[in-house]
């Protein structure tokens, strides 16, 4: 299984960066499987740089805030109206995989312009049950509910190997992601904050506790995620050691993959 960071940054973009959006690209015999775990706020364009967007077989959203789901829009346009596609309507359309209310939601953000459906004419859209086990192609799916501002859950996506790769999404820090991370190869965790937050309830993490968590839970490797370019990699990098406990800690930098 391999994983490239599409997007990294918080709720607001780095320089020339995107939000929240991974590829996760499983295969076994000639069949490859292309799931995009989150599609934040200027996924998309960094998505077509790398995979013909008609070719992904699922969209998987960890949670309704903007930089996990924003660039639904101009991807469900670009299956509605792109050249090649016009007049006619996208056969198969990709899979959505959506937190439960999500096309609730989906329709008021699109519906301020009049386009309430856009999402699900060009999406196969469903509301995952959290407690379901998913298959796309050649990979599984879980969830696990992780404690954040609005309903979110952390994603394990597990490929024919048998290869774990678990993503906490936006979290204040909880046993909740360390008891669905347990022994898992490897775990992306966020460090949105420089601090921890005065105000309860709190909602994200700092680069060391994103170590915590991975160290509590016995995970193989760490992949640290969604922090500001503003903190700068060394301070974000140094402070996740500390937590983990380890001296191997990688970033996640836009464009980089992951081996599983
Ligand atoms: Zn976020
Ligand atoms: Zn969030």
């Amino acid at each position: 299984m391999r994983i490239t960071v599409l997007g990294k940054s918080p709720a607001w973009q780095d320089a020339g960066g995107a939000c929240s959006g991974y590829l996760v690209e499983g295969s076994r015999g000639g069949e490859t499987t292309r799931l995009l775990v989150d599609c934040g706020n200027g996924v998309f364009g960094k998505l077509r740089e790398r995979v013909d967007y008609a070719a992904v077989d699922a969209v998987v959203v960890s949670h309704l805030h903007a930089d996990h789901f924003l660039d639904l829009v101009p991807y469900a346009y670009a299956l509605a109206y792109a050249p090649r596609r016009a007049p006619a309507p996208v056969p198969g359309r990709p899979r959505l995989l959506a937190p439960p209310g999500a096309r609730e939601t989906l329709r008021r953000v699109t519906g301020a312009w009049g386009s309430d459906d856009l999402v699900e004419r060009a999406f196969d859209v469903c509301e995952y049950d959290p407690s379901d086990v998913l298959e796309i192609g050649t990979l599984k799916i879980r969830f696990h509910s992780v404690p954040h501002f609005v309903p979110t859950w952390a994603i394990e996506v597990r490929d024919a190997d048998g290869g774990r790769f678990t993503y906490g999404a936006d979290c204040r820090p909880c046993d909740e992601l360390v008891a669905f991370a347990r022994g898992t190869d490897l775990l992306m965790v966020e460090a949105t904050l420089a601090h921890p937050e005065h105000a309860e309830p709190r909602g994200h993490l700092t680069p060391r506790e994103a170590g915590e968590h991975a160290r509590r839970a016995g995970a193989r490797r760490l992949v640290v995620t969604h922090f500001p370019d503003e903190l700068g990699e060394r301070w974000v990098m140094e402070e996740a050691r500390l937590g983990f406990g380890r001296e191997h800690v990688e970033i996640a930098r836009e464009g980089a993959t992951f081996i599983v």
